[in-house]
């Protein structure tokens, strides 16, 4: 394309230029030169829109140009602009690079005045139509180009249809709408000072410069903020100036929106709604509830024909799924727009899965169309399946998931009590773009107007939350704050239940459980396992943990965290007797009871994983965090001593009574014998002599642990140099489990790994126990088990060590959670609620580095760990263990490094295995394990 040109008719613009021409204006001239029934028009460029916000004017010459270009709209349509008898009208449409679906405006039927009016009327001798059409101009015009809101015109309708009688805008008659539209222009005039302005090349400018500013409208920026668009993604708004098609000219005419495959499920079926005789946004905006596409086949068989075709070029074009709005006039179909469907997981799966099998695109394709992070909603909670109650009322089931919340009625107040930690359900007649902030903050929507494909549903879909839209038979009075289903009232704050799937709506907190893996999931999964390179292994630290990973699809388990079986109320008395032992006897005999537990909790998690290996990584954390809190201990104490004083003095009273006051003792003598015996039993049950002895002792234990930054303490090997004999007995339980096992002919592969490593010396320490143990339990047990040494790196000193530690580690396995820690030195217990979230948001860090890896400083630092590591030993076994092993972009970093394998929790191990495949699809240069 010509530098420097600034509007391209629908005949001449690249289609794939999305940065220049907008999603929408590129499709529309792609659509256009595949031969789709698309209304004519033209494309002003993102570049104008630029232009035009820097300079507050537009680019030299486009105004020109677009003139020129209406007058080619005239000849092509054979319609005049402002025309007293033939009027060509147009719709200003925005549309940026990224779909950023209702957050910008769009104007329709522009070039209505007082003239064309009456050439609309002569043109389709309809006189409802063009009044209808004239009131809604007035109202769109004036909210978006002259900022004048929607409640007096609202308020107005509500008038008119009160006084005529009108259930509906539909019920209006052309003479009521005239009214309406009279009205329309006097609060236009009351609220602008100014007459609606009657020239159509005015409202033009008006309508172009006013899309072009609503890129930089609250509700877009707050988007791009949410949704992370970058200006490298998407920048400015083009400005599509496409010939008015109507779909409200009779009852041959219609609008609708549809998807080529069903977004909710991946159905191959056209999925969509319609009306008969209404124009676009009535669907959207939910103003009237629409038909389901399947009813069209009955009711306009010939357009459903139409509609087949148009879906079936749609597809083979674009080889996605297609989320197109038409139009039908007088029995033509117009395509208005499409764009690739936004569909939940569940539609992604099975719609990439069947797509393939019918030999639309490729596996490799199948795997790139998803991202990974959306998998999450095939992980969302439905309601438990015993779960009898019944609903209050059923709508339309817009977006899956189940969740429970407090009823509130407006998106500010979703917004502030959300922040606040609260779960909310947003309840609404319908939404509108302006809500948008609210859906951030609910965990779901309940709308009682609107379709599948209204704002509420899509905006759901697209954010994972669940969604019941169209549920008629709540009446919500906002201003009341309550709604009523029936005879019954909903206030704000009451809890209730949506179930998205079903579209059912329940009162209170109804139970909820985690789906399961479907069988389109499942071939995805392998064909991602097939494609990737990286291995994805679970953090599991129970038999049950690794039963459910290995469901998950893990290659075993890369963390097994120890401890956790440690904090277990059957083991937490063993493990403080063994912290507060004396004596090096007393600790063992405290080992030697957990040795046996220990075994067994380790048998239990090699059958899960059998034929898999299993990382066992030894007692991690401070002593300390078996133990009460000092603060706790010290009260507890202070209650116990009172308790005894208060004790010894009824025990005394008696003797005490009887020498001031014999005649009152004697009097009380029984009740005070009562009292005393009832205080023995209390004491011997509860007051046994030594129960405050113990708990000073340890108090005095707590005291002596105590550290200032124990997360830099006394924990993880230094624990295991210290106190030889607690790590013995894990090393022991690990290789004594997996002997067993392989007797009971398991296959195991155990790796024992080792946290906190600083120096090589740490580690060779820790290899000798390993080593002498083994010798033991080879004899013992009569049977050789191999097994893996490893380190944890998650200390910066080792990373940089790496070369000289992988001489006696035989694999790494990166701590990510501590090394980012120790890298930025932001304590991973506080950073997230102190400061990070101004770091975020005034951009000083563009991520939270707990979660989204730092590739830049954490990164590097793990580059220089595997390049060292590997320099001394090609063949060591890298993985990652730290939360980032389950997150998609950090993922690709393990991938393009050279990492063996990545480790997270169970339920993301699906994402993980798709951002494996991913990160080798995507070509990312690895550096090979064996480099
Ligand atoms: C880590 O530090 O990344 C890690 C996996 O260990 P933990 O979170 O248990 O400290
Ligand atoms: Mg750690």
């Amino acid at each position: 394309m010509a530098k420097g040109k600034m509007i391209y008719t629908f005949e001449e613009g690249d289609g794939k230029n999305k940065m220049l021409l907008g999603g929408k204006g590129a499709n529309l001239c792609e659509m256009t030169q595949i031969g789709l029934n698309v209304p004519p028009g033209f494309v002003i460029t993102t570049e104008a829109c630029l232009a035009f916000l820097e300079n507050n004017r537009l680019p030299d010459g486009v105004w020109e140009d677009v003139k020129k270009q209406m007058a080619a709209l005239e000849k092509k349509t054979g319609k005049g602009f402002g025309s007293a008898d033939n009027p060509l009208l147009v719709s200003v449409r925005s549309g940026s690079a990224m779909s950023m679906p209702g957050m910008m405006d769009t104007i329709l039927n522009l070039g209505l005045n007082e003239t064309s009016l009456q050439g609309l009327i002569k043109q389709t001798g309809n006189e409802r139509f063009a009044w209808d059409a004239y009131r809604r101009f007035i109202q769109l015009f004036a909210k978006i180009a002259l900022n004048i809101p929607d409640e007096p015109f609202d308020e107005k309708m509500k008038e008119v249809k009160t006084a005529y009688h009108a259930r509906q805008d539909v019920d209006l008659k052309a003479d009521q709408l005239k009214e309406l539209a009279e009205a329309f222009l006097a609060i236009v005039h009351r609220h602008s000072g100014k007459p609606f302005p009657q020239d159509p090349f005015e409202q033009l400018d008006i309508a172009i410069k006013a899309v072009f500013r609503s890129w930089n409208g609250k509700r877009a920026v707050d988007y791009r903020k949410q949704f992370k668009i970058t200006p490298d993604q998407a920048s400015g708004t083009a400005v599509n100036i496409v010939t008015m098609v109507f779909g409200n000219m009779g009852n041959d005419s219609g609008t609708g929106v549809g998807f080529t495959r069903n977004p909710g499920t991946g159905e191959n079926l056209i999925y969509g709604e319609y009306l008969v005789n209404a124009q676009g946004e009535d669907v959207v905006a939910g103003i009237r509830t629409p038909k389901p596409i399947a009813e069209m086949a009955q009711e306009m068989p010939e357009i459903y024909d139409q509609l087949i075709q148009l879906h079936n070029r749609l597809e083979s074009h674009y080889k996605e799924v297609q989320d197109f709005e038409f139009t039908i006039e007088k029995g033509i179909l117009y395509c208005l727009q499409t764009r690739n469907g936004k569909m939940n997981a569940r539609g992604m799966v099975r719609s990439s899965v069947e797509m393939c099998n019918e030999g639309f695109i490729t596996k490799e394709q199948a795997l790139l169309r998803i991202h990974p992070s959306i998998l999450e909603q095939l992980l969302v909670p439905q309601l438990a399946p015993n779960f009898k109650g019944n609903s209050l009322a059923q709508g339309l089931p817009a977006s899956p998931g189940a969740a429970s919340g407090h009823i509130v009625f407006d998106a500010d107040t979703a917004e502030a009590r959300g922040r606040s930690g609260e779960k909310i359900i947003l309840v609404r007649e319908e939404t509108k773009p302006e809500d948008i902030h609210g859906f951030f903050h609910a965990r779901g929507i309940l709308t009682s107007r609107g379709g599948k494909t209204s704002h509420a549903a899509v905006v759901a879909r697209g954010m994972g939350k669940a969604c019941v839209s169209g549920c008629e038979a709540i009446h919500i009075d906002d201003f009341a704050r309550k709604a009523t289903i029936g005879d019954m009232t909903l206030h704000e704050g009451d809890v209730i239940t949506i179930d998205g799937g079903t579209g059912h709506v329940y009162a209170g907190e109804v139970p909820t459980v985690e789906p399961e893996v479907s069988e389109e999931l499942t071939t995805l999964l392998t064909w991602a396992d097939q494609a990737a390179r990286l291995e994805v292994r679970a953090n599991a630290d129970t038999p049950g943990d690794a039963v459910k990973a290995r469901a998950f699809g893990a290659k075993g388990i890369g963390l097994c965290r120890t401890e956790r079986m440690f904090n277990s109320t059957d083991r937490l008395p063993i493990v403080q007797e063994m912290i507060l032992a004396e004596t090096l006897e007393e600790r063992q005999a405290a080992l030697d009871r957990l040795l046996p537990i220990q075994r067994n909790d380790f048998k239990g998690i090699f059958k899960a994983m059998k034929g898999l290996p299993v990382t066992v990584r030894l007692l991690d954390p401070p002593m300390h965090e078996f133990l009460p809190t000092a603060a706790q201990l010290e009260m507890e104490i202070t209650h116990l001593r009172h308790l005894r004083d208060t004790i010894k003095g009824i025990e005394e009273l008696p003797e005490t009574l009887k020498l001031l006051n014999p005649g009152l003792y004697q009097k009380y003598a029984d009740g005070l014998g009562r009292l005393n015996d009832a205080m023995t039993t209390f004491k011997e049950s509860h007051l046994e002599e030594d129960v405050i002895v113990k708990k000073e002792k340890t108090l005095r234990k707590v005291r002596s642990l105590a550290e200032v930054n124990p997360m830099l303490g006394h924990r993880g090997v230094r624990l295991g140099i210290t106190f030889p004999e607690i790590y013995s007995m894990q090393i022991q339980a690990v290789l004594e489990a997996a002997a067993l096992c392989a007797k009971e002919g398991i296959e195991v592969y155990p790796e024992i790994m080792v946290p906190q490593v600083a120096t090589v010396e740490e580690l060779m320490r820790i290899h000798s126990y390993v080593k002498r143990i083994h010798k033991i339990v080879v004899l013992t047990h009569g049977i050789d088990v191999q097994y893996k040494f490893g380190s944890m790196l998650e200390v910066v000193r080792a990373c940089m060590r790496a070369g000289r530690m992988a001489e006696d580690a035989e694999f790494f396995s990166f701590g990510t959670n501590d090394l980012t820690q120790a890298t930025f030195s932001f304590s991973r217990e506080d950073a997230e609620n102190k400061f990070l979230p101004a770091y975020n948001e005034t951009g000083i860090l563009q991520d939270n580095p707990f979660e989204v890896l730092d590739i830049k400083g954490v990164g590097e630092v793990m580059k220089i760990a595997v390049e060292r590591g590997r320099a001394t030993r090609p063949d060591l076994k890298i993985g990652i263990c730290g939360e980032h092993g389950g997150h998609p972009e950090s993922i690709a970093f393990c991938h393009e490094i050279g990492l063996n394998y990545v480790s997270c929790s169970g339920p993301r191990v699906p994402i993980a295995r798709l951002a494996a495949a991913q990160a080798q699809l995507k070509g990312v240069t690895a550096k090979g394990a064996n480099a």
